[in-house]
């Protein structure tokens, strides 16, 4: 099932490629395996996927072990402090950093190991306030501090977009992050390269596409619904 789901999607991203005249070489996929088991990553592995994104530490960390070295963990989900020493020396890129604090323990932690951790901002957009993320009008102040801090490298930003029925009805927050990281950008501030917008999931990747996403997150749409209760 996961490789087809895997078919089908990658060809609605390319699709979408084609219609804003985009290369399908500029998106990446992220295959978002939160509480599904090791062998629908491994299905999807085999299908070639090398992208997989989790939102527990504790979840990426006993995955990561048992998995092939190969692939690159993202670690999308809200992040708490005293776990950021999990997910530093096994993400290839944390897409939730929302504030200086939880930057300064991934900076403190990737010093340890000698690693510039690659981060996304998270933006809430929306400002749902059930939701993570820094309002628009905090952004650059946030960007300006974060940027000083040597181990901690800001590659972009990311948002969650309302849950709609119709993904048009997310086109505007899209536009609104590009517009956001495009201001950035012109700023030219070390140590910063707004290179990867991380939007779109299940049910918005295309219209987030057609806006310019970079990276999309797409759990249910590749291994199917979630169930919560069976999580340990
Ligand atoms: C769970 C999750 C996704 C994937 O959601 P689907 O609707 O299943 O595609 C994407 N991004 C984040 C941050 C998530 O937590």
């Amino acid at each position: 099932m996961v490789k087809e789901n895997l078919k089908e999607v990658i060809s609605r991203v390319e699709a979408a490629c084609k219609r804003s005249g985009r290369k399908p070489e500029d998106v990446t996929l992220i295959a978002v395996s939160k509480t599904k088991p090791i062998e629908m990553i491994e299905e999807a592995y085999s299908a070639g996927t090398r992208e997989f994104g989790e939102n527990k530490p504790q979840e990426m960390k006993e995955k990561y072990e048992v998995l092939p070295k190969d692939i690159n963990w993202h670690m999308i989900g809200t992040l708490q402090r005293n776990k950021v020493k999990y997910v530093v020396p096994r993400a290839s890129l944390i897409h939730s950093v929302d504030s200086l604090k939880l930057a300064e323990e991934i900076d403190k932690e990737a010093k340890k190991i000698n690693k510039v951790m690659p981060v996304l901002i998270e933006v809430n957009v929306a400002k749902e306030d059930t939701k993570a993320g820094i309002y628009t009008e905090e952004l650059m102040s946030l960007i300006e501090d974060v940027s000083r801090l040597e181990n901690v490298q800001i590659k972009g930003l990311m948002t969650i977009a309302p849950y709609v029925e119709n993904q048009e009805e997310n086109r505007e927050i899209f536009r609104t992050l590009k517009q956001l990281s495009v201001d950035i950008a012109e700023k030219n501030i070390d140590n910063v390269i707004m290179q990867i917008l991380s939007m779109g999931m299940t049910n918005d990747y295309e219209v987030a596409i057609e806006e310019g996403a970079t990276m999309v997150r797409v759990g249910t749409g590749i291994f199917g619904e979630r169930n919560y209760g069976n999580l340990s």
